[in-house]
């Protein structure tokens, strides 16, 4: 038995063009350089995560001040009202989101196969992480028990105790077991500190990390390509 455990935001979907094209619509501009936007904008959702998993502030006020702050560090035309804005029409964007035909064909392959596990392993506030799960239709390959938000929890990605919660629950061993993710600090570090295998999604293209995760992809092809190598 393996146990493959998935994290949703640019993993399951990708959120980076839904975001980028949020800005685009309110600022009326193309942004010119994609990979810098996200870098400053993944810089700044770092600063504030546990005040947002804590309920302290809520997903939409707290991507206004994200969009804000790389609007002005990136020296483009923007009125303090528009990140606001922007987190309005993300959230608008998102109502339509979907997982792509080539991660729907892995993940039936997956749910087919009786010796594989399925889980989800996601931070952020509850009651938005948990609004994905239902508008990506989520619950068609994965069991809605083996979805863990870390907000429902005490701990926070890539906390060592959200990986254990997975193995006792499944009773399968570490070595067993995959983290899937984009973010190498909360997905791949942790899982690869658990003694999990990690599959990386690379989509900012940094350099390489403390640990080398098992498999490193750049793209959703590589992803998909990846993910049907290794376990069908
Ligand atoms: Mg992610």
């Amino acid at each position: 038995m393996r146990g493959i455990v998935f994290d949703i935001d640019d993993t399951l979907y990708c959120r980076q063009v839904m975001l980028i094209k949020a800005a685009e619509i309110v600022l009326g501009v193309s942004i010119p350089d994609w990979q810098e936007f996200m870098r400053v904008y993944y810089e700044k959702s770092d600063v504030n995560m546990q005040m947002l998993e804590s309920g302290e502030v809520s997903t939409h006020d707290i991507n206004g001040w994200r969009y804000n702050e790389t609007f002005r560090i990136l020296g483009l035309p923007y009125d303090p009202e528009d990140g606001g804005k922007a987190a309005d029409t993300y959230l608008e964007l998102q109502s339509h989101m979907q997982v792509s035909e080539d991660m729907t064909k892995v993940l039936d392959a997956f749910a087919a196969d009786p010796s594989i596990k399925l889980g989800i392993l996601t931070a952020g506030e509850s009651k938005h992480q948990w609004n994905k799960v239902d508008m990506l239709g989520l619950d068609r390959w994965f069991d809605r028990s083996n979805i863990i938000v870390s907000g429902d929890t005490p701990y926070m990605k890539p906390d060592i105790e959200l990986f254990r919660m997975f193995e006792s629950r499944w009773g399968i061993a570490p070595a067993d077991l995959w983290m899937i993710g984009d973010s190498y600090k909360h997905d791949i570090k942790g899982a690869l500190d658990a003694g999990w295998h990690a599959l990386w999604i690379n989509r900012r293209f940094l350099g390489p990390q403390e640990i080398t995760p098992d498999i490193t992809v750049e793209s959703d092809k590589e992803l998909t390509d990846a993910l049907t190598k290794t376990f069908c």
